[in-house]
């Protein structure tokens, strides 16, 4: 009897003295999910990195539902991309990353997604890791090239998802636009495609083409979003993109 009166107190103080509570959470009982967002590269590197974190910061602040701690360096990575540090995050969005991170497990980060965690993807989160064919699988593609930027009128596909159903039947918008090594249909969902290409240079311009430009998918019991636009500052900017993205993000975190 005294031994269970002294669990339930254990256990009362630690619910008590549970980690940082968000002022932005909605209420105690709900605490704010954890995003951790990467923007470390070691290829080329996007000048929109600047707004694009500025972006994410503010869209949770909006939500009031998760919060966001930035991982920028190398250094950050091996702290904050460890096992035992991924334990204290909901979910990881790669936002314009480049090349190989040099995760400190990429295999245990992928297997925390599976277990039920959330991935988003940003832009050149599909030129990220070439050399690993396990993390493409993950992210469902991989980039491959592009042209100059250009306008483009995309098809959104899925007048649901939580990450497309506000942008209408066509989202219009000028960015440099990639093209995948891969045509991904039926392995995703698909929430934007574009039925022609791009008039940017590319061989092929301007005739019908299938090219994805943003799905969200499953990784085991985790999700996936992944959106290929993000390339200029004035997309980050955009109140459409801004919501496509706060919704995905949401999405992962399961908030929506
Ligand atoms: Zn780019």
């Amino acid at each position: 009897m005294l031994r269970g009166l002294v669990l339930t107190a254990v256990l009362l103080l630690s619910a008590c003295g549970s980690p940082e509570q968000s002022p932005a959470a909605p209420s105690s009982t709900t605490p704010a999910k954890r995003l951790l967002v990467v923007t470390y590269t070691t290829g080329f590197r996007h000048d929109s990195i600047a707004i694009a974190e500025q972006t994410l910061d503010a869209l949770a602040r909006q939500a009031g539902t998760f919060t966001v701690q930035f991982c920028r360096t190398g250094a950050d990575v091996q702290s904050m991309l460890s096992p035992a540090s991924l334990r204290g995050f909901d979910a990881v969005a790669f936002v314009n990353t480049t090349g190989n991170l040099g995760l400190p497990d990429l295999p245990a980060f992928l297997g925390w997604i599976a277990e039920g965690h959330g991935f988003a993807g940003m832009h050149s989160a599909a030129d990220t890791y070439h050399d690993e064919p396990a993390y493409l699988d993950m992210l469902g593609n991989e980039f491959l090239t592009h042209g100059a930027e250009s306008s483009v009128d995309a098809m959104v596909e899925n007048p649901t998802h939580p990450a497309s159903a506000m942008l209408g039947p066509r989202f219009a918008i000028f960015d440099e636009i990639y093209r995948f090594a891969r045509g991904n249909r039926g392995q995703v969902t698909m929430l934007m495609s574009l039925d022609r290409q791009p008039v940017d240079g590319l061989p092929g311009q301007g005739e019908p083409a299938d090219l994805p430009l943003a799905w969200a998918k499953a990784h085991g019991a985790g999700r996936v979003f992944y959106t290929a636009l993000g390339h200029r500052d004035d997309v980050w900017r955009n109140v459409s993109y801004r919501q496509h993205i706060g919704a995905g993000l949401q999405w992962v975190l399961g908030l929506r």
